[in-house]
C-alpha cells in the first residue's frame, strides 16, 4: 500500500500522464484468447489473420472474424477500464495507447484512445471503404458456430457490404499489413511528452511497442508497470505491481481522486 500511496501521489502531481496497455488489460473482463482456442480453428490464426485468407479461404476467415467479434461484443469493461476513464474525466489521464483491438477503453467512457493495431469494433467495406459497426458481420442466430464445427460453415451476406455489396473487412491490422503511421506517431509523440507512463498487462517485448516507453523516458518520465510477468523495462521502472490490473487501478483511483 505504501507504494501505491507513493504513486498514487507522483500521478496526481504529474502534467501528462499516459496509459500504455496491451493484452493483459482485457484477459479480466474474460475476453477469450483466441490463440489459446485450441481445436476451434482449423489452422494457426497467425495465417487466417491476412488478406490472403480473406481472398483465398473466406469461409476460414470470416469465422475467425466473426467468433472474435462476437465474444467480443458479450464481454463489458471491468473496474480497471472504468477507473481509467474516471482518472480522464478527473483530468489526471492525458491519453490512453493501445495494443488491443477491443475497444474496452472506449466503452468505458475513455477519450483520445490511441489504437496501435487498429480496431475490432469496426469492419470496413474493400471495395467503397464504407465503416460499420463489426455486429453487422456477426450472422444471427447460434448456428453459425456449429456449423462450423461440423464443417458446413460458409459465409454469407453478411460479410458483403449493404451499400455496394464489397466484401466487408474488420479494421484491424492484418498480419503483412502496415501499423497505423498516424496512431504510431501520435503515440511515440505523447509519450515522449508525458512524465508519467503507466504500462498496464504488456511485456513490451516487441519493437515497436516497446519504443513507446523508451520514448518517456528519454524526456525522463517516471515508470509504473504494473504487470503479472516481467517485462524488458523492469529495469528501469520506478514501480512494479504484480497484481491484477483493475484492482491496483481501482485502489489508485481512489487513492488519488481521495487526495483531491
Ligand atoms: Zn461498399
Amino acid at each position: 500500500m505504501r507504494q501505491l500511496i507513493a504513486v498514487a501521489d507522483c500521478w496526481r502531481q504529474a502534467r501528462r500522464v499516459i496509459a500504455f496497455t496491451g493484452a493483459g488489460m482485457s484477459t479480466e473482463s474474460g475476453l477469450p484468447d483466441f490463440r489459446s482456442a485450441r481445436g476451434l480453428w482449423k489452422q494457426r490464426p497467425e495465417s487466417l489473420a491476412t488478406m490472403e485468407a480473406l481472398v483465398g479461404q473466406p469461409d476460414e476467415f470470416y469465422f475467425f472474424y466473426q467468433w472474435r467479434i462476437a465474444k467480443l461484443w458479450s464481454i463489458q469493461p471491468h473496474a480497471g477500464h472504468q477507473a481509467l476513464a474516471e482518472l480522464q474525466k478527473a483530468g489526471y489521464l492525458s491519453q490512453v495507447v493501445t495494443q488491443n483491438v477491443d475497444g474496452l477503453h472506449q466503452r468505458a467512457g475513455c477519450r483520445e484512445v490511441l489504437e496501435l493495431h487498429g480496431t475490432l469494433r469496426t469492419v470496413s467495406c474493400l471495395n467503397c471503404q464504407a465503416v460499420y459497426d463489426s455486429r453487422t458481420l456477426v450472422p444471427e442466430g447460434s448456428e453459425w458456430e456449429r456449423a462450423y464445427q461440423e464443417g458446413t460453415y460458409r459465409h454469407g451476406q453478411e460479410c458483403r457490404c449493404p451499400k455496394c455489396q464489397g466484401l466487408l473487412r474488420p479494421d484491424v491490422v492484418l498480419f503483412g499489413e502496415p501499423l497505423p503511421s498516424q496512431a504510431w506517431q501520435s503515440a511515440i509523440a505523447a509519450c515522449s511528452q508525458a512524465d508519467l507512463l503507466i504500462v498496464i498487462g504488456s511485456s513490451l517485448l516487441v519493437a515497436p511497442a516497446s519504443y513507446c516507453p523508451q520514448a518517456a523516458l528519454d524526456n525522463r518520465a517516471k515508470l509504473l508497470i504494473i504487470n503479472q510477468d516481467s517485462t524488458s523495462y523492469d529495469q528501469q521502472a520506478d514501480w512494479i505491481v504484480r497484481e491484477a490490473a483493475g484492482q491496483v487501478l481501482v485502489k489508485l483511483r481512489n487513492l488519488i481522486l481521495a487526495m483531491q
